[in-house]
């Protein structure tokens, strides 16, 4: 059975005050909930967000990680530097890290065999330009990214994988996918799983959704039957946006 996951992306966001007030708050008013909450603070800000958050049922979650050991990586983090502040899940792929920070969809393997290999688990990002949209080769893209990045991984470790489709045309663009675009591109997501392993794993990876969710669509989106929550960027950075999305879940 596959879990209901809302995780806020807060990227060069708050700093560690700004954070501070933001995570009493979600923990004051985040809801009773099976889904499963995550907020991803800046790195400089984790070990306070784990501090803060160990008797939450919030999550601290890493934003990117280094596929290396160690060694000479000038400002990069390791695996084992994130499960050695206690953090147990990292975002790899997001659009930014792979449009402003050229990561490749060989890079972002190589990452997140590394981050498997430790035990982590992965929010794993991918989704197409507004170009392939207009060109109606959104399939075709998503279809390589899942491919290059992920189709080289064992079996086993796919129940540490959870997938976040964002369309790149959506983020932080206000403009978000229809809940019928959101529903047709992680069935198709599905399916191809399902093709190149097996049902099971098809049915039980979380899909998420992300691109501009905001809490007038939330209930709308998250309501499509392969749509099992969000990556919120924008709307997580704002307490009663993000609580409201959690509710919508
Ligand atoms: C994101 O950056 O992952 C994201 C979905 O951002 P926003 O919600 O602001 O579009």
């Amino acid at each position: 059975m596959r879990s209901k996951i809302v995780a806020g992306n807060w990227k060069m966001n708050k700093t560690y005050n700004e954070m501070e007030i933001l995570l009493a708050e979600l923990s004051a008013k985040v809801p009773d909930t099976e889904a499963e909450i995550m907020v991803a603070p800046t790195f400089v800000n984790l070990p306070r967000a784990f501090k803060m958050l160990e008797s939450s049922v919030i999550e601290p979650i890493a934003q990117n990680m280094h596929f290396a050991e160690s060694g000479a990586y000038t400002g990069e983090v390791s695996a084992d530097m994130l499960l050695g502040i206690g953090i147990e899940t990292v975002i790899l792929g997001h659009s930014e890290r792979r449009s402003v920070f050229g990561e490749t969809d060989e890079i972002l393997a190589k990452k997140t065999i590394a981050a498997l290999e430790k035990n982590l688990r992965v929010v794993f990002c991918f989704g197409e330009e507004l170009e392939d949209r207009k060109s109606g080769n959104h399939f075709n893209i998503v279809d390589n990214q899942l491919k290059d990045g992920l189709f080289n991984l064992r079996p086993e470790v796919w129940s540490n994988i959870v997938l976040a489709y964002e369309p790149v045309w959506a983020i932080g663009t206000g403009e978000t996918a229809s809940p019928e675009q959101a529903q047709e591109m992680h069935a198709f997501i599905r399916k191809t799983i399902s093709n190149e392993y097996d049902d099971n794993i098809a049915e039980n990876v979380s899909i998420l959704y992300g691109g501009s969710v905001k809490p007038g669509n939330a209930t709308e989106i998250f309501s499509k039957p392969d749509v099992d929550g969000g990556l919120i960027g924008g709307a997580s950075l704002n307490t009663d946006d993000f609580i409201a999305i959690i509710k919508a879940i």
